[in-house]
Formats: C-alpha cells, sequence, structure tokens
C-alpha cells in the first residue's frame, strides 16, 4: 500500500463530492468547521476519502427521523496530530455496545440495513497510516468520532 503526502482538505472534498446526495436528501443541517489552513499527512488519499464517507454514512444513519438532525465535520491540529471529528445528535452509542462498535460485523442495524464493516475498515485504514479512530458520546447525546493522524513533515 502506497503511502504519500495527503491533503485533508482534498480528501474531505472528495469525500463530500461522494456524500452530498445522500445529505441534501436527508435533509439533515450539515455544518463544517475546518481550518483556512490545509494540514498533510501521510496516508492514502482514496482510502481516508473512506474513512469520511463511512464515518458520514453512520452519522446520516443516525440521525434518521430526527427534526432537527445535525451532522457536524471538524478538522484541526493539536499536538502535531490531525484530528477530524464527524459529530452527530443521534441517540449516541449504547454502553453495552461500545466495546464492540469497530469489530468487523458487528452491526445493530436491521438485516440488509448494514453489514458491520464501516467502522472496521475504518479501523483498520486508520492504524495502518499510525492514526488512531475512536468513538465518545456526547455530553448532551449523540455520537461523535475522531480520526487523528500524525501531521506530514514539517507542519506544526
Ligand atoms: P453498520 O453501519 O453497517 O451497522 P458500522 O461498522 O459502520 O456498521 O457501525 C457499527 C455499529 O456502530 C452500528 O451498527 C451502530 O450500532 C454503531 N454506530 C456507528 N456509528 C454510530 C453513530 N454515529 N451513532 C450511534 N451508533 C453508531
Ligand atoms: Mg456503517
Amino acid at each position: 500500500t502506497e503511502i504519500k503526502p495527503v491533503s485533508l482538505r482534498q480528501v474531505i472534498d472528495e469525500a463530500l463530492l461522494l456524500l452530498m446526495p445522500q445529505i441534501k436528501q436527508s435533509g439533515v443541517a450539515f455544518e463544517t468547521d475546518l481550518p483556512a489552513d490545509d494540514i498533510i499527512v501521510s496516508a492514502g488519499q482514496i482510502r481516508l476519502e473512506q474513512v469520511v464517507v463511512n464515518l458520514m454514512t453512520n452519522a446520516l444513519d443516525a440521525v434518521k427521523g430526527r427534526k432537527d438532525a445535525c451532522v457536524r465535520l471538524s478538522m484541526a491540529v493539536e499536538d502535531g496530530h490531525a484530528v477530524l471529528s464527524v459529530t452527530d445528535n443521534g441517540p449516541g452509542i449504547s454502553e453495552d455496545v461500545l466495546p464492540q462498535i469497530f469489530d468487523p460485523f458487528f452491526t445493530t442495524k436491521d438485516v440488509g440495513a448494514g453489514l458491520g464493516l464501516g467502522l472496521s475498515i475504518a479501523y483498520k485504514i486508520v492504524h495502518d497510516f499510525s492514526g488512531t479512530l475512536t468513538a465518545v458520546n456526547g455530553p448532551s447525546g449523540g455520537a461523535s468520532f475522531t480520526m487523528r493522524l500524525p501531521v506530514a513533515g514539517t507542519q506544526t
């Protein structure tokens, strides 16, 4: 697998291009919080797009049917790491399934609605690039998934 300098801004742009029909159709309020400056990581462009698509797809699933549905995508640099988060105001992740959500084929969705592979694939991709992928529930409900990757080269 080839690892090159990858623009996180470009990853997000390409992923959103793929997701936009779904976002529009869902009617959710979609917000982004992206810095003016790009962030470069050592990774594979397409595989990082896959991570963003998988996290966003789950967030859109989670808020389905809510009147005040909201999904937020943010990116920042913290402690020499690129931090990309997808946050939703859905039901959050129940504590009893939290330890299993990154397992292959684990799903709480109806048969046919989810294969349970999205998060396990995302987890593997992020770890292949020396990063981490974590999930937390928000203080006022909803779930938040965060990918952290070392920034490439001499960026601060
Ligand atoms: P799938 O989406 O096919 O169920 P995933 O691997 O993408 O498989 O996710 C596994 C499980 O993690 C989901 O079935 C759900 O229980 C939980 N999950 C993932 N994202 C969220 C989210 N944003 N909010 C609540 N639960 C989530
Ligand atoms: Mg999924």
